[in-house]
């Protein structure tokens, strides 16, 4: 019997009947006409009621077994594997740059034939992947998780500030992250307040589109994240996708001030009301913006998180219950992301004012994204300011989170929690809003 891997249930069995194996073309008919493709390996926790071809376009598509009146196999295929071709070694004397890899697509390792994923794990891998890398830098490839970056949680962050600091103190010029698209900026606030102060550059990547398709932003994005890890004279953290696009520039964005804005653009990273830390072309760093810090600071991280804080984006109508569920969760600061200069209803600000009388810390940002909060135009405003609602200025709603959980993690509670918030640390506000 052929390979059929992920198949489970009624579509392993029609699959069977048919004598098919993955990899091999088959004819499947359908209401609408006869379907042709390459048979698919299924994922993990693909259901039993799905037969997935990858057609002569590229694309993959499921049918389901309701709509397949019947299989036949009109031609054997080999089993999908995956072998890298020899690659030469990287020349003596590049940078050593760490990539850890936590899931999303970016260094998957594609089957073009059969659309199977799976992570890039070598360096020789790696390197065949995007041979490019190996006149860039000397890389350490290293797994640490594989999921979806909607699955990360401030543990997840806890064991990567961790590895990073590990990777400082093992002589690393350089670390790059790659990481799923949709949560990326939330990690890249989070590890710059972990890692306040690295002394090399820590760079987060991802790919907004998958790298087997001929539009991926996957490989330009690695080689200009491995590129500035190893060879930038600045340090901290950052996150690099392309500024616009098209495949030839990567924009540098400051990790607590960097916001996904977009679903599907490969530009959809955009840096908030600051400028760009700097930009890549295929040459090398174009542009660096004034006063980022230099290498080889002094370093004394504080790595741990606590995830008992919680966002709540405020909306006409929200019932001061929710507040409350937040509260009983055990979050011992909330923030809010309020209306215009950071406003919210009466009902949710009297459960605000009872969360900090219970010894919590409330803080205010705003959903307009751009701009700064001030609570001292409106009565509403001025409200949450006497009750003790701290508002953030212009920091990002989820940088805010991701700090809240950090200075749990430091063990603060309280006052202390409160003057830490307040505290500007690794960049988070701004003085002024950019560009005026
Ligand atoms: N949902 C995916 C993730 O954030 C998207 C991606 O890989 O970019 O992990």
């Amino acid at each position: 019997m052929g390979d059929l891997s992920g198949y489970k249930g009624a579509a392993l069995r029609l699959l069977e009947k048919a004598g098919a194996a993955v990899g091999d073309v088959l004819e499947v008919r359908t209401p609408w006409g006869a379907v042709a493709g390459t048979l698919v390996p299924r994922y993990l926790y693909g259901d039993g009621e799905h037969v997935v071809l990858k057609l002569k376009s590229g694309y993959n598509v499921g049918l389901s077994l309701e709509d397949i009146s019947e299989v036949s196999v009109s031609a054997k295929g080999e089993k999908p594997s995956f072998s890298a071709p020899p690659s030469p070694e990287p020349p003596e004397g590049l940078p050593r740059v760490l990539v850890i890899g936590t899931g999303g697509t970016i260094a998957s390792r594609i089957d073009y034939r059969t659309g199977a994923v799976r992570p890039a794990v070598t360096s020789e891998e790696l390197r065949s992947l995007v041979p490019e890398l190996s006149q860039v830098a000397r890389v350490d490839p290293e797994i640490m998780f594989d999921i979806m970056s909607e699955n990360v949680t401030p543990a997840h962050w806890t064991k990567l500030a961790g590895r990073v600091a590990k990777a400082v103190g093992e002589g690393a010029d350089g670390v790059v992250i790659t990481h799923g698209t949709d949560t990326l900026g939330y990690t890249a606030a989070a590890l710059s307040f972990a890692l306040a102060g690295v002394p090399i550059p820590v760079i987060l990547v991802g790919a907004q589109r998958s790298p087997d398709r001929p539009s991926s932003d996957a490989p330009l994005n690695l080689i200009a994240a491995v590129s500035v890890a190893g060879t930038a004279n600045f340090s901290g953290v950052y996150v690099a996708m392309h500024l616009g696009e098209s495949d030839d520039r990567i924009a540098l964005h400051r990790g607590t001030r960097v916001r996904k804005n977009h679903t599907s653009r490969r530009d959809a990273f955009e840096s908030v009301d600051v400028p760009l830390a700097a930009v890549w072309g295929r040459g090398g760093l174009e542009h660096v913006a004034d006063g980022l810090p230099p290498r080889g600071r002094e370093f004394e991280p504080s790595l741990r998180f606590d995830g008992r804080a919680a966002l709540l984006k405020f909306y006409p109508s929200m019932p001061g219950a929710l507040v409350r569920a937040a509260r009983r969760s055990g979050a011992k600061i909330i923030i809010m992301e309020g209306t215009g200069l950071g406003h919210v209803s009466k009902e949710v600000a009297k459960e605000l004012r009872s969360f900090i009388r219970s010894g919590g810390v409330a803080c205010m940002t705003s959903q307009c994204i751009r701009g700064r909060t001030d609570l001292s135009v409106y009565d509403t405003g001025r409200d949450l300011i006497h009750m003790g609602v701290l508002p953030l200025g212009d920091m990002l709603p989820e940088t805010a989170l991701a700090k809240a959980m950090w200075v749990l993690g430091t063990g603060a509670r309280g006052e202390k929690a409160r003057k830490l918030m307040a505290e500007e640390l690794a960049g988070e506000t701004t003085a002024r809003t950019f560009p005026g």
